[in-house]
């Protein structure tokens, strides 16, 4: 290709609306362009990138006995209400698109396709004899996400590579995510990327077991706790540990103590001197559900740890299994209540009737009384007395009140130690999670009641697994991995190009010649070739190449008369050669993935 053809647009400055260093680059190196919020064009450059990441993904998919195909992106809302997803993604912080259709029909553009999947396979699939089948594809995939950002990483309109397999039994399903786990690990390795793979939250799309891989970066928006020994590695979201040991309350018998204006544990601590691990941070939020009233939920932590939204959410999601979608947990604010509530002097002992006013009438609903085991271990503890400007020193658990149920809630923090081996401490380091897998286990193919035929002529729902890549976030994810001050480092397997031939001077004829020479000669042996033949000044030429980021440049200049040419390798590695135009040319077809 040439590059006066090639609608190429580099931008000297860094646009505005771009603020991390390959979102910036990309559009600089004229890779994209935006549209709207979280939308963007992708021009041919990055068009050969995302191809190329393809190519691989396919070839990895096809080595594991993935079956490509194309599911609509248009999906009937009647699906998504029978896996009880509907709601949860259309209303509150829901992320699907939707709209209504010229007869009143509710339709989804897909943001994921499980339900479209399950249906497929509970009209195709009847027998253990079709059993395990894996299905994939790569596709436009839609979410309204509520900070579209970073260019590619956080987009609305994105692509994915999704896989969906179904099995006869949950060994099989294990089989098949443990390969999947390999050729995860293939690809990424293959596509230049260093990542690895951490124990993740299942979130909306739910299931068991599941995993992320995380291309580390400083820009990434995932937190990864990792022991320095290799055998933990965790998103924050999921991540466990063991807390400090807290400091023991020495007092015998429970005592008020008058606490004026110190609502927080710090301003608590301060005045007389508790250790924050000696308190009780009581929590009282509002969950709201798509199918139920809200309801209020008292957390206890202990006062030096900080509650995880993610455990949180899943525990009161399992614990109101009739409530419909979760749509948000809220802090209850006294706007919620008609009686004052005293916040900052909270109990754990706060009673019921305290909430059933307002927004919050919990009604017949009884507060969820969660405790993360550290506040739950406490033997005896300070904690707000539920009256303004007391709290109570030496309260124990049943003497007080009775224990919360005790569910994991805290967030894991750098410098914890490590619950395989408490001599090791969590060290974070932030990602950009561009795959993920699941062991879905049976909860679509209950919901949407896709079942088979087992050996023993018994009917049983299928056993799933889904597997998914961010393609686009991917070849954004790579630029933030390999770049330096003068622009991208392509890694060779997913450059748009391999070489560049740039011809110093366009005026001179017998660079032309010998430059057009070795452009058709890359070309025709195979390899991903551009030709710089643009009546450009050589320095504009080459910090374009180095923009743009292609892994080799051969620059035909002065010595083109004596067919010598210079070969500059884009990674450093190898730096800068002069060396004869045909040596060149051999080496660059030498070269991986330059051969037809
Ligand atoms: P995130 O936590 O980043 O929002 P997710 O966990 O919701 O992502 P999945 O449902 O696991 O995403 O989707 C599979 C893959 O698709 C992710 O691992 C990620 O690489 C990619 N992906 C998800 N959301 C986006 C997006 N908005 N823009 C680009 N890629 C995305
Ligand atoms: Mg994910």
């Amino acid at each position: 290709m040439r590059v006066s053809r090639l609608m190429l647009v580099t931008l000297r400055d860094d646009p505005a609306e771009a603020e991390i260093t390959s979102h910036k680059l990309l559009l600089r190196a004229g890779y994209m362009r935006r549209l709207a919020p979280g939308i963007f064009a992708y021009l041919p450059l990055l068009w050969r990138v995302l191809q190329k990441v393809s190519a691989i993904v396919r070839e990895e998919m096809a080595a594991v006995d993935a079956l490509e195909t194309l599911l609509p992106q248009l999906q009937p809302a009647d699906l998504w209400r029978r896996s009880g997803r509907w709601d949860g993604y259309t209303a509150g912080e829901g992320i699907m698109f939707h709209l209504v259709d010229r007869q009143e029909r509710s339709l989804g553009l897909g943001p994921t396709h499980e339900e479209v999947v399950t249906e497929l396979a509970s009209d195709l699939l009847r027998s253990y004899r079709q059993l395990p089948v894996c299905l994939y594809q790569i596709q436009t995939k839609f979410r309204d996400e509520i900070r579209p950002r970073f260019g590619l990483m956080r987009g609305r309109e994105f692509i994915m590579k999704d896989a969906y397999s179904f099995h006869a039994d949950e060994a099989c399903l294990r089989r098949t995510y443990a390969a999947m786990d390999g050729a995860y690990r293939r690809i990424f390795e293959r596509c230049g990327l260093r990542a690895v793979a951490v124990e993740a939250d299942s979130g909306a799309i739910g299931g068991s077991a599941s995993q992320e891989f995380m291309v580390t970066a400083e820009a990434g928006e995932d937190l990864i706790l990792a022991s320095p020994d290799g055998r933990y590695a965790a998103n924050q979201e999921r991540a466990v540990s063991l807390p400090a040991p807290p400091v023991p309350l020495e007092v015998s018998a429970c005592q008020p103590l008058a606490t004026p204006a110190q609502k927080s544990i710090e301003e608590l601590c301060t005045a007389h001197g508790f250790d924050p691990t000696q308190t009780l941070k009581v929590l009282l939020l509002l969950a709201r559900f798509a199918a139920a009233p809200p309801r209020g939920v008292l957390v206890c932590l202990r006062g030096d740890q900080q509650l995880n939204d993610v455990k949180l959410a899943n525990a009161v999601t399992a614990r109101c299994p009739d409530a419909g979608a979760l749509l948000e947990i809220v802090p209850l604010l006294a706007d919620h209540l008609c009686d004052p509530v005293p916040f900052g002097f909270l109990g754990p002992h706060l009673e019921d009737p305290a909430l059933r006013q307002g927004e919050a009438r919990v009604a017949a609903a009884p507060m969820l009384r969660l405790a993360d085991p550290s506040a739950a271990d406490l033997e005896a503890f300070v904690c707000g007395a539920n009256r303004s400007d007391e709290h109570l020193v030496g309260a124990r658990w049943g003497e007080l009140c009775p224990r919360p149920e005790v569910v994991d809630l805290r967030a894991a923090q750098p410098g914890d130690r490590c619950l395989h081996d408490p001599s090791q401490r969590l060290e974070a380091a932030r990602g950009i999670e561009v795959g993920h897998i699941f062991q879905l286990g049976r909860k679509y193919s209950e919901a949407l009641e896709a079942r088979f035929t087992n050996e023993a002529g018994g009917e049983e729902p299928l056993w799933m697994g889904c597997y998914g890549i961010g393609v686009s976030r991917l070849a954004q994810a790579a630029v933030e991995q390999h770049h330096d001050a003068d622009g991208i480092r392509w890694p060779v397997a997913i450059a748009p190009y391999t070489v560049i031939v740039v011809i110093a001077s366009s005026q001179d004829p017998v660079q032309v010649a010998l430059a057009e020479e070795l452009y058709e000669r890359l070309r025709v042996g195979g390899c991903d070739v551009l030709l710089d033949d643009r009546p450009e000044r050589a320095g504009v030429k080459f910090k374009d190449a180095d923009l743009i980021g292609i892994p080799w440049r051969l620059v035909v200049g002065r010595a083109a008369g004596e067919r010598k040419v210079e070969l500059v390798d884009r990674s450093g590695d190898t730096g800068k050669r002069e060396l004869a135009a045909d040596a060149a040319v051999e080496q660059l077809l030498g070269l991986p993935g330059a051969s037809p």
